[in-house]
């Protein structure tokens, strides 16, 4: 097969890429629809969205196993919208790693590098570094059939860079790993990326995961791109109810709207943010924003609400606590577990929330 060559130890690592209104249907149904995105040189870009939101579609199209109805992908000044897969220079990782059961660790790794008519003891010297670079030092003999998840995804992850694509393109990597894995996994891979700085794409359902890794989010939502931006933004300044929804907790309050003034749970709300030019809106509450006042006393810049405690959950290091307004409506505040005394189901509390913290976005089904 005719793959593109090998890039040089110090050629240029990251690929900018383009995305130039992409649209995909399937029947009726658009899995993509009028998607633009610009990813850097060497960024770590994340698609965020859950299931069905047509991450694996996006990057399908950047990878040329789907080709789209409509729009145009450019890496660097090339349009490689009528490239096949292998033509591309992309290394690749998938959620169910996908190496060959019957090659060793050493011949899975090396297969990028013998497609590309590399002299063997080159392949044995990259392969040898690569093992290096994930941590499989010594590891090169052993079968795949008998190795942990996390080390299986380690050699995915070293057969996609070892032929040091310009692009890579991860698809889930951590999603079938344990939870204290998949945490040391992100680290690991973030400072990889960090030593490689190859351009990189990186799927996702998992918010914080997104947040911890990315230099930027662009969080999907039935097929179009809701918001992209850096991680701070994303989660200080959602877009719509979508994405304050997906990304962390919160509690989304219905805002009404009379003569000028804006009502939640009864309560005339004070905010200090900008405000969405449109009807139907929301107040974006995160946990960690309210805080339980002494007095029931109205103070200035504070939104002062009167709640009843439904549920206080321990979860460790803090207490998840669940409570109710006037109207009904529901909340979850957290606390430090210490810092909680006496919280009860049935307590009556007073609510503060800061009108610097009082988000309104407008709702997005
Ligand atoms: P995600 O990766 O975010 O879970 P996908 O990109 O896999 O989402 O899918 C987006 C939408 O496109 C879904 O509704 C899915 O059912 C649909 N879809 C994906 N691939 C195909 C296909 N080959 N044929 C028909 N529908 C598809
Ligand atoms: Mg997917």
């Amino acid at each position: 097969m005719d793959v593109s060559p090998v890039a040089g130890a110090n050629g240029a690592r990251g690929l900018p890429v383009k995305v130039r209104a992409i649209t995909k249907r399937y029947g009726t149904m658009a899995a993509l629809e009028d998607v633009y995105l610009d990813i850097a040189s060497g960024e770590f870009l994340t698609l965020l969205g859950p299931s069905g939101s047509g991450k694996t579609t996006l990057l399908m199209v950047l990878a040329g196993f789907v080709r789209p109805d409509a729009g145009d992908v450019h890496f660097g000044d090339r349009s490689v919208v009528r490239l096949p897969p292998h033509k591309r220079d992309i290394g690749l990782v998938f959620q169910n790693h996908a190496l060959f059961p019957h090659l060793n660790v050493f011949d899975n790794i090396a297969f990028p590098l013998r497609l590309r008519g590399l002299a063997k003891a080159e392949i044995a010297d990259r392969v040898a570094g690569t093992l290096d670079l994930v941590q499989l030092a010594g590891f090169g003999d052993r079968r795949v059939t008998q190795l942990s998840g996390g080390q299986a995804q380690r050699v995915a992850l070293a057969r996609a860079i070892v032929f040091e694509p310009r692009l890579l393109l991860m698809d889930e990597p951590l999603s079938a790993l344990d939870r204290q894995l998949r945490e040391h996994m992100q680290i690991e891979l973030r400072a990889l990326h960090e030593k490689l700085g190859m351009t990189t794409v990186y799927v996702t359902h998992d918010q914080r995961e997104a947040l911890t890794m990315s230099d930027r989010i662009g969080v999907i939502n039935r097929g179009r791109l809701a918001q992209l931006d850096r991680p701070e933004r994303v989660y200080r300044e959602p877009a719509d109810s979508f994405v304050a929804g997906f990304v962390g907790e919160s509690s989304l309050l219905p805002v009404e709207q009379s003569s000028g003034t804006l009502r939640v749970a009864g309560v005339t709300l004070r905010t200090l943010r900008p405000l969405p030019g449109t009807h139907r809106l929301v107040l974006v509450v995160r946990p960690e924003q309210l805080e339980i006042l002494e007095s029931a006393a109205p103070q200035t810049d504070y939104n002062l609400f009167r709640a009843t405690v439904r549920r206080v959950v321990f979860q460790g290091d803090s207490l998840l606590i669940n409570v109710a307004l006037g109207d009904g409506s529901e909340l979850m505040l957290r606390r430090a577990a210490a810092r909680a005394p006496g919280l009860a189901a049935g307590a009556e509390i007073n609510l503060g929330l800061h009108a610097k913290d009082a988000l309104v976005v407008a709702v997005q089904s």
